[in-house]
């Protein structure tokens, strides 16, 4: 169980969150939903090391858990996968996976062993790529295979995924949604930021609602609907 609690985050005048509980079950995809400005890449920057929050805590499997950089939430096992990708557009998949993570080899990195490395996570999770591709030269969808690649070599167990669907066609996002559910029945924890609801009703287990920096809502997505999401997100009585 992930939880974080009372989480507070102000930049200057704006409260970005207010005093916001989060509770995901492992082995689920828990999607966090919307408006703009809701503060929901905010909250999964608390729990990926990004942000540094003004107040709150984070437990996980009941032991609070100190979060204060990438590396940290990469030590629990904790990924964020942005929304802009972060690849380096002349380097090989294998590099961009791979790149400072792997002791570099006198005479150069080992070329062979991060190719093959790039294979076996990609069988694994159902991301197939040509591991020795120029990233420049791919598909947004196959760029994005990598980013997930990479995401998953450095941290396997729990993975945010901020709008990832944002720069996918129909077909990459069906593709991306088996590979979450995959994840989920793996034991691993997808973390779905999303405003697009029908999408997050068709992949996610849980959803939690923000409005304002504040849980407007926690639905189990089998026992609600876009009506009610929606309302929740705009803070309208229903
Ligand atoms: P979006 O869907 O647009 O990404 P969001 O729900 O992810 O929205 P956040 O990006 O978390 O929302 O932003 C929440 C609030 O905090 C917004 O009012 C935003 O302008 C503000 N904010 C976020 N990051 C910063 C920052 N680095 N500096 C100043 N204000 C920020």
């Amino acid at each position: 169980m992930i939880a974080l609690s009372g989480i507070e985050k102000r930049y200057g005048a704006v409260t970005a969150l207010g005093g916001v509980d989060l509770t995901v079950e492992r082995g689920t995809v828990h999607a966090v939903v919307g408006e703009n400005g809701a503060g929901k890449t905010t909250l999964m920057g608390v729990l990926a090391g990004i942000v540094a929050p003004d107040a709150g805590t984070i437990t996980l499997d009941g032991t609070p858990a100190r979060i204060a950089s990438v590396e940290d939430a990469y030590a629990h096992g904790i990924g964020m996968v942005h929304q802009h990708f972060r690849l380096f557009r002349r380097l090989t998949v294998a590099e961009n996976v791979v790149m400072g993570r792997e002791p570099k080899r006198r005479g150069g990195y080992d070329h062979a062993a991060a190719e093959a490395l790039v294979d076996e996570l990609g069988r694994r999770h159902g991301l197939r790529v040509d591991p020795r591709a120029r990233v420049g030269e791919l598909s947004v969808g196959d760029q994005q295979r990598v980013e997930l690649l990479r995401a998953l070599h450095r941290a396997a167990e729990v993975l945010i995924l901020d709008e990832p669907t944002a720069v996918l066609t129909p077909q990459e996002t069906d593709g991306l949604f088996s590979v979450m559910r995959d994840l989920a029945g793996q034991g691993r924890t997808v973390l779905f930021i999303s405003h697009k609801l029908r999408e997050v009703l068709a992949v996610s287990d849980m959803v939690t609602v923000l409005r304002r920096g504040a849980v407007t809502g926690v639905r189990r997505a089998a026992e609600t609907d876009e009506r009610e999401l929606a309302g929740l997100m705009v803070g309208r009585a229903i």
